[in-house]
């Protein structure tokens, strides 16, 4: 398939403090789109100007949510050269999504060279000051104009780059979880391994409630047992606990993380073993009063590792560690965002430069 590049006319204003930028609300001039037929395949690839699409009413994605996304970084490194994080890994599981909400799939080396194309033409949105860089958002959406509940037959997809705001700008400090006992993100046979934004769309009345109880993020259980965790907030998640990282397995419930499986590798790297398996709340809570769990942490893109101080389940508040950093939460972070920024060696291949 042809890629056309349509020409930009009115380029917008470059944000004017790139520390002062919030999550996804500033987008780059420029967007990838293409759409989908079923008697036509993929079609019409360009890279166009960021603008608002124009959707029937009765398009299927407004009313059942067909729909996926994902979620990945440009960064500027050290070399002025951008980089992309394990792109690749990105596209899989954007066509593992696709599949499990029969949606077409893209092909992955022409959709990977059109982010990177469209990266390169948007080079100058990504932020330079330090902890900065250009979020980009791939997402598929259902367009057929019919109210009845089967597939679409038409499909938009498109990608969008917002420059994004260092993550911890004050400072990299532990969070406060609620271990919510009443609403569950995925069960067993559900969508919790697509990135899919009916997941998120389920997620809210817990987050919200949690916050209204001055928790910054809700742990999930699972949905069979209410006792094993699963993920906490959109990241996964990790327990030091007696000298092993355990983390709950991929078995369908949670969502496959990039970051998760970087996270588990440098662990490795570093000597200490992983254990991918169920870990109840009991044991988090008794881990954390005895003294055997000493660190945890989420991970996912947009934190890349966000250390954990507090966990509340019903009645009863533990800390972790201290509710300090813990020294491996620190290490994985400087290590993954050393390698992300080329200020470190990049010993798996996982840096894409474009
Ligand atoms: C995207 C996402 C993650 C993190 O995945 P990364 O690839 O590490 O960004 C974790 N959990 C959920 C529910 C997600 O949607």
């Amino acid at each position: 398939m042809e890629l056309s590049i349509l020409p930009l006319t009115q380029p917008k204003a470059r944000p004017r403090d790139e520390n002062a930028l919030a999550f996804g609300k500033t987008f780059s001039d420029r967007m990838f789109v293409m759409e989908y037929a079923t008697a036509k395949g993929w079609h019409g690839a360009r890279i166009a100007p960021y603008g608002p699409f124009s959707l029937d009413p009765a398009a299927a994605v407004l009313h059942y949510a067909q729909e996926i996304f994902e979620g990945l970084k440009a960064f500027r490194c050290q070399d002025g050269r951008i980089a992309l994080f394990r792109p690749t890994d990105n596209v899989k599981r954007f066509n593992r999504s696709a599949d499990r909400m029969c949606m077409p799939r893209v092909d992955e080396a022409f959709f990977l060279q059109a982010i990177k194309e469209l990266v390169r033409l948007e080079a100058d949105w990504v932020p330079r000051s330090e902890g900065t860089s250009l979020y980009i958002r791939p997402t598929m959406i259902a367009t057929d104009p019919y109210l009845g509940v089967r597939p679409s037959d038409t499909y938009l997809c498109y990608v969008i780059l917002s420059p994004v705001a260092a993550y911890y700008k004050g400072g990299f400090s532990p969070v406060k979880i609620w271990i919510s006992d009443e609403f569950v993100r995925s069960a067993p046979g559900g969508t919790g391994e697509a990135k899919t934004g009916g997941n998120y769309a389920a997620s809210l009345r817990a987050s919200m409630e949690a916050a209204k109880l001055g928790f910054d993020q809700v742990l999930w259980l699972d949905a069979v047992h209410r006792k094993y965790v699963e993920e906490v907030g959109s990241m996964n998640i990790c327990f030091y606990l007696d000298g092993k990282v355990v983390t709950s397995p991929l078995k369908g419930t949670i969502l496959d993380g990039i970051t998760r499986r970087s996270v588990l590798t440098l662990i490795r790297d570093l000597g200490i073993e992983v254990e991918e398996r169920a870990l109840s709340v009991e044991e988090i809570m008794e881990g954390a009063a005895s003294g055997r769990l000493v660190e945890a942490f989420g991970t996912g893109t947009a934190a890349v590792v966000s250390p954990v101080g507090q966990l509340t389940y019903r009645d009863r508040t533990i800390e972790i560690g201290g509710n300090q950093v813990g020294a491996l939460t620190l290490k994985l972070y400087e290590t993954l965002t050393g390698i992300q920024y080329g200020r470190l060696p990049d010993p798996h291949g996982w840096v894409e430069k474009i």
